[in-house]
């Protein structure tokens, strides 16, 4: 009976106050910075309706979150000196070597693997170089703007680089045209986009000079696909690598690229604007 007194005596402070946690402003990778006492815990991150966090070290959490909040309320817990450390969380095993060409947390499906042909082939038409891995649609995309990229150059200014969201820049219900109309700022002023794009863009080619030989057939592009699946099934990190490199590499031919895709998945290409 006294033990049970002495625990309810003990229980409002067995409960341990909420860890404050300050949230910063979003990044240029569509990250929010999360600091306790003024010390850097990690990032969290809106990812396909829910937020992840990531420890500075780069430790992702295997939890997903509803808002903002309490992703930032989980990093603060993991590192506040008051909260007996957990055990390290399992993250599921993730392959990374292709993270340049499709996300980490994407799966190497063929729907997300086309998905990405076809937005890197608009994102060459568009003059926006990727500087990192495709996102999936809503989901912030690291880029580098070409259209102002010389302008900048001969005013010793470095490119322009930033997170967009994909579904805006592809346009809305087909209709291809990019949103915002305004670039970003310090951009060239609208009126001389097309212009700039006609210079700047890749010039399109029908069939790939480059030496990785990306597909441009209809039938190359199915036999990608079908090897690729099953490098992804047997994670294998090497071979899904080169493969991918084939699929979503740098190449002046994507969008022929992006059309043998979809025609080989049997999508009639002008239907399909994501
Ligand atoms: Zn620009
Ligand atoms: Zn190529």
């Amino acid at each position: 009976m006294s033990a049970l007194i002495t625990l309810d005596h003990n229980e409002p402070s067995a409960a341990p106050a909420e860890p404050a946690y300050t949230l910063g402003d979003v990044d240029a990778l569509g990250r929010y910075p999360v600091h306790l006492n003024g010390e850097l815990l990690g990032y969290v991150s809106r990812w396909h309706g829910t937020w992840s966090a990531v420890t500075r070290t780069g430790l992702t959490l295997p939890e997903r979150h509803p808002d903002r909040d309490a992703a930032a309320r989980s990093l603060a817990q993991l590192t506040d000196p008051h909260t007996p450390a957990p055990a390290a969380p399992s993250t599921p095993q993730r392959l990374t070597a292709h993270a340049h060409l499709l996300d980490p947390a994407l799966s190497a499906t063929t729907r997300n693997i086309v998905s990405a042909a076809v937005a890197l082939a608009r994102l060459d038409e568009l003059a926006w170089l990727p500087l990192a891995g495709y996102p999936g649609a809503d989901n912030r995309w690291l880029l580098r703007c070409l259209a102002c990229n010389e302008f900048r150059a001969l005013n010793d200014l470095s490119p322009w680089d930033g997170a967009r969201f994909w579904s805006h820049l592809r346009g809305r219900n087909g209709d291809n045209i990019p949103r915002p109309l305004i670039r970003h700022e310090g951009c060239l002023p609208v009126s001389e986009h097309a212009d700039a794009l006609k210079v700047f863009a890749r010039a399109p080619k029908p069939v790939c000079p480059c030496p990785e030989s990306h597909p441009t057939s209809p039938q190359a592009a199915r036999a990608l696909l079908t090897t690729t699946g099953a490098a992804w099934r047997q994670r294998d990190p090497d071979a899904l690598t080169a493969l991918l490199t084939r699929l979503l590499g740098p190449c002046p031919a994507s969008r022929a690229r992006a059309t043998a895709l979809l025609t080989a998945t049997g999508k009639p290409p002008a239907l399909t604007a994501n």
